[in-house]
């Protein structure tokens, strides 16, 4: 049974249907169009403009990500997922409907999402496994971080901060350690 709508129409810049990089384990990355962040030294600067691109339906993304049996995982990337977010939520839905799991990007922090109080934001939060959150910032580049680019940025593990109801940062899980 389908519970997802896969009519929405998702701005996106390009898919990476094998990644071992963007997320723990085997997974579908998918890099959305559009960021106003404008981080110096990003590595993505052309997913910036919101008119770049290419439009795609939900389930246009969801048909490509169950083609492969071998993804465990799905990663939304960018540009500015948060952007997004009822586009998203629906593809989300139908990731987590596969038993796979789910890892988020955004430039925001966990906090400025959560101050939006907005129904699709919180709702695409719910079922995010793994935010990635925050500005990319230079001078807090480190080669050595695992999943993301800069000091500043926390990978948040969200099945434990929705259960203790305080951040709780990502140390393992789908088959890997920090
Ligand atoms: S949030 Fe990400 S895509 Fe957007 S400018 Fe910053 S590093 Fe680049």
């Amino acid at each position: 049974m389908i519970n997802y709508d896969r009519s929405k129409i998702i701005r996106m810049s390009g898919v990476e249907p094998e990644s071992i990089v963007d997320g723990p384990g085997f997974r579908y990355a998918a890099f959305v169009q559009g960021c106003k962040h404008n981080c110096p030294g990003c590595h993505n600067p052309q997913t910036h403009d919101f008119k770049g691109g290419y439009d795609v339906t939900v389930g246009e993304v969801f048909d490509d990500i169950v083609r492969n049996p071998h993804i465990k995982g799905v990663t939304f990337s960018g540009g500015e997922p948060f952007e997004q977010t009822e586009a998203l939520l629906e593809l989300a839905k139908g990731v987590k409907e596969q038993g796979l799991n789910l890892m988020c990007y955004s430039g925001y922090t966990y906090e400025e999402l959560k101050d939006r109080k907005d129904s699709s934001t919180d709702a695409l939060l719910d079922l995010t496994d793994i935010l990635v959150d925050g500005k990319f910032v230079e001078a807090l580049k480190n080669l050595e971080l695992a999943y993301r680019g800069s000091e500043n940025q926390r990978v948040i593990d969200m099945n434990k901060t929705r259960a203790e109801g305080d951040i709780v940062l990502y140390k393992s899980g789908f088959g890997v350690e920090l």
